[in-house]
């Protein structure tokens, strides 16, 4: 590899936040690991983020490929500057002892939620009577004391808020 094709892969590299040092210690073969994770045709996680994908061949255009894919030569780590990584809601990061990444699955709201929500406290009409067909005049000043004047009046036996 000359110079200007080293500079421009690094460029390349760059862009998906590669670090440049990773040219210099670039091994014949090695380990990579997904900051992605891997997908069958449906869509559907079938390697986690964090596993191995072993034994790599040297070649740039293999290497790119893959880190295009978020196959990496170093562990997804909360550091990671790739986008996946970067990504990552960490706080809900959950590595197994083979450094295996998964993620918390956030809790789907129950189809029975809004049945069981508590109900809400009756905010008391201010402007209505709850004994009579009393109603406030909408052009009251104060229809907390007029309510509270008509109720006196009206229902002194019963206890006035
Ligand atoms: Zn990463
Ligand atoms: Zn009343």
């Amino acid at each position: 590899m000359n110079t200007v094709e080293r500079l421009s892969l690094k460029r390349e590299l760059g862009k998906l936040g590669i670090r440049g040092e990773y040219l210099e210690g670039w091994q014949p073969r090695e380990d990579l690991w997904r900051h992605k994770p891997g997908l069958n045709n449906f869509g559907k996680e079938v390697k986690p983020v964090g596993s191995v994908v072993a034994n790599q061949p040297s070649d740039w255009d293999h290497k790119l490929r893959l880190a295009v894919r978020g196959t990496l030569p170093w562990r997804p780590t909360r550091d990671c500057q790739c986008k996946a990584c970067r990504d990552r809601d960490w706080d809900k990061a959950v590595i197994d002892e083979e450094g295996q990444i998964s993620m918390i699955a956030e809790e789907e709201p129950s189809p029975f939620q809004a049945f069981e929500d508590p109900p809400k406290p009756i905010v008391p009409d201010e402007t209505k009577c709850p004994d009579c067909d009393f109603v406030v005049r909408a052009d009251s000043k104060s229809p907390k004391a007029s309510l509270r004047f008509h109720r006196l009046g009206k229902h002194s036996e019963a206890k006035v808020a």
